[in-house]
């Protein structure tokens, strides 16, 4: 028998890398569930081409059963811009469309992993931050959407463990960059590649001092799938993401040089909330997983500039 894993969220950006990795192995066989509200049918189109794979185009918010022996749950707008969009939908994928994801676990006795994110620390006050951190989060701040909507997520991942004793696995997913990624979703890298690429000014939120860590997508895929593999008695949450910390004009510089472009920085005002700095603490990630990122940040960015201009 042919195992079935389902990844909700399978035509956005990582869910997409995540399917691509999934259905290299000929004894799986992949469903993926979207409903294209920020995923792109052409991410869709480029896995259908692959046998062992098959599509629900379905909103998560409303009840669903597949069978299934593992769940990737990566369905929800992820991108400051698109979660803020309609932040009540936001809210009720994270509350509505995870409750209907362990639904669907619990009649299959399916292992299932919810992509947290590492906007639970919020703007952090624990650096670097560890999992037994409990945030900093602004709960009625234009962020909270997303942030509270996980913190959610991860509650009801945990009250199924208690209460149905459901096999869970929860990773924090912190920034994370490659191809596939949405050219407007308006995420830093994508915007700062896209800006290079036509000539644009690379607009930098802000002093530009604020702090992230870029982990390539091949490297989340491998923390994600080796999260996966766990014993059962292993739920997390782990961090997932690299600790090469940089500041965000030290990005812009790097893009326009890599990118051999004209561009300018052009300095912009610092959206409401925005975490002034953030890099994952990995030691329960490297202990149980052996994760260790290899896709150095230039390398990373070389292959996304790559991506991005084949696109164009
Ligand atoms: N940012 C920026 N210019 C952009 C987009 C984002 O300077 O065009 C900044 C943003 O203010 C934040 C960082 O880059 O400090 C990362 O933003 P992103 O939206 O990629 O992800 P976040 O980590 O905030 O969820």
């Amino acid at each position: 028998m042919k195992k079935k894993i389902i990844v909700t969220g399978c035509a956005g950006f990582i869910g997409s890398n995540l399917s691509l990795r999934l259905l290299d192995d000929p004894e799986c066989e992949v469903l993926g569930i979207d409903n294209f509200y920020t995923g792109s049918e052409a991410n869709v189109s480029m896995l259908e081409k692959k046998k062992n794979f098959s599509f629900i185009n379905h909103d998560i918010i409303e009840p669903i059963y597949a069978a299934a022996d593992e769940i990737y749950h990566l369905a929800s707008p992820a991108s400051p811009v698109f979660y803020q969009k309609n932040p009540i939908r936001t809210l009720k994928i994270n509350f509505l469309g995870t409750l209907n994801v362990l639904g669907m676990a619990r009649k299959n006795n399916a292992k299932v992993l919810l992509s947290s994110t590492s906007e639970i620390y919020g703007d952090p006050l624990m650096h670097p931050q560890r999992e037994d951190y409990c945030g900093n989060v602004n709960p009625i701040g234009v962020r909270a959407c997303y942030d509270e909507g996980k913190r959610i997520a991860e509650t009801l991942m945990f009250e199924y463990r208690r209460n149905h004793n459901l096999k869970i696995k929860v990773c924090r997913i912190f920034n994370t960059y490659g191809p596939y990624m949405s050219e407007n979703d308006g995420r830093v890298v994508s915007n700062f590649i896209n800006q290079a690429l036509n000539g644009n000014n690379l607009t930098v939120y802000g002093s530009g001092e604020q702090t992230r860590s870029f982990c390539y997508v091949s490297d989340m895929v491998d923390g994600l799938v080796s999260m996966m593999a766990t014993d059962d008695s292993f739920t997390g949450p782990v961090n997932l993401g690299t600790d090469d910390e940089r500041k965000i004009s030290e990005i812009a510089e790097m893009i326009i040089k890599l990118s051999s472009s004209l561009s300018a920085v052009e300095f912009k005002s610092l959206p409401s909330d925005d975490p002034c700095k953030r890099k994952p603490d990995l030691s329960l990630a490297r202990k149980k997983l052996s994760f260790e990122p290899k896709v150095t940040l230039e390398e990373g960015l070389k292959k996304t500039i790559e991506y991005f201009r084949r696109k164009k």
